[in-house]
């Protein structure tokens, strides 16, 4: 299979991976149902043997609507197979633990999301995996760390909060080179403005909590790549440690998916324009978004990336109080830590998501107090514009 291209993404967002019943239904059913009954003794036995498509055993392992889920999600990628997890952290802990052993080294960029940081960080490194961080944003860095003997490759572009942007098809050929799995967390970019596969990428993750629901409403995850890897590799692990999604879960986020575009297309151009037109206020002290001149990886964002995605940052001035200010200034604006929702949303990183990390951290990440995360939902779009203004005056 091939990169979706927009307009088909359009389509198979909406009839991509549907299975009908024998009702011939117009949605997608929601089968909540944790096991399967059998014919016969033999076709019990058959089926514990090999599993062909469209035959279940135990929702563990595999549900009906959770199929639809994990098809639809590849289709839209443009990979081969998928297999959807309880969350998007359940998704990335599989992968790792699935793809490493001990002994294995892995590298990570630096800027990675605060449960992955502990993922990376603090418990694979208890399993015997040696973990090295490198500026992600740096291809020496990856060039220099990544040597003959790496299992895998782990970085989230674009990176939250402070929206970097890895060259992710350099890192790719860097990882080629010396046989290393390429990981990428895709949450942020959603699976509209990238084609990680297109660029190398072995591995492709995403929360699904964030813009495939995209109204807050329940956690998933999904690792999408070849079906030699998700059957081979992720399954055996996937299916025996219970991180499996929800049926229920599942036909919610196939749902959104049928709305995806057009949600992450508008939310995307309004937050280009706020993004836009908060530069060079004189509270503002720098304005991130992949898709302004000054972002310092626009020449990667612009080849990589077809829209900058649903999130801005800002930095403030006045540090955290500033930031405080403007963050109870605003009045549309929920104070809340999700992104890609429905609602807009304001996160002050360094005291939140960011805090656990620690001081030292976030100042090699450069999140900063004055750091606000901007998530666009769907509000009118004025009103959210006169909301920043009159909160920035606040500030
Ligand atoms: C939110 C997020 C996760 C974790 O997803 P959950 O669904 O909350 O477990 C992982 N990586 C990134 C980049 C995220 O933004």
């Amino acid at each position: 299979m091939t990169s979706s291209t927009g307009s088909d993404r359009r389509t198979l967002a909406v009839h991509g991976g549907t299975r009908r019943s024998q009702y011939g239904e117009m949605s997608e059913a929601i089968f909540l149902t944790q096991g399967f009954v059998y014919d016969s003794a033999e076709q019990a036995e058959a089926r514990f043997i090999e599993c062909a498509d469209d035959e279940y055993i135990y929702a563990r392992y595999g549900n009906p609507t959770v199929r639809m889920f994990e098809q639809r999600m590849a289709a839209i990628e443009g990979v081969e197979d998928g297999f959807a997890l309880a969350s998007g952290m359940a998704a990335v802990s599989s992968s790792l633990c699935a793809i490493l052993s001990a002994g294995d080294r892995l590298v990570a960029s630096r800027a990675l999301f605060g449960s992955c940081l502990y993922v990376v960080e603090s418990m694979l490194p208890r399993f015997g995996v040696d973990v090295e961080l490198v500026d992600g944003t740096d291809p020496d860095q990856w060039r220099q760390a990544v040597q003959p003997g790496t299992k895998a490759v782990f970085l989230e572009t674009v990176s939250n909060p402070m929206l970097e942007v890895i060259d992710l098809a350099a890192v790719s050929q860097v990882a080629r080179h010396a046989g290393a799995v390429v990981i990428v967390d895709n949450a942020l970019s959603t699976p509209l403005y990238q084609c990680s596969a297109e660029l190398g990428a072995d591995v492709i993750i995403y929360s699904s909590t964030k813009h495939v629901d995209g109204q807050g409403r329940c956690l998933g995850g999904i690792v999408l790549g070849t079906k030699d890897f998700i059957r081979k590799t992720l399954e055996p692990h996937a299916k025996h440690t219970g991180g499996a999604l929800s049926p229920f879960n599942a036909w919610v986020m196939l749902k959104s998916l049928e709305t995806l575009t057009l949600r992450c297309e508008h939310q995307t151009r309004i937050a280009h324009e706020l993004a836009a037109s908060a530069e060079g206020h004189a509270k503002v002290l720098r304005v991130l978004y992949p898709k302004l001149e000054s972002h310092p990886q626009f020449a990667v964002a612009s080849t990589q990336m077809t829209g900058g995605g649903t999130v801005f940052t800002m930095e403030l001035t006045g540090g955290r109080k500033g930031a405080f200010r403007f963050i109870n200034a605003l009045r549309l604006f929920r104070i809340s830590n999700n992104f890609g929702d429905s609602r807009s949303i304001v996160t002050h990183p360094a005291s939140t998501t960011h805090q656990r990390i620690g001081p030292q951290m976030r100042q090699q990440l450069g999140i900063n107090d004055g750091v606000v995360r901007i998530s666009v939902g769907l509000e009118e779009p004025a009103a959210l514009r006169a909301d920043i203004e009159q909160a920035l005056d606040a500030v």
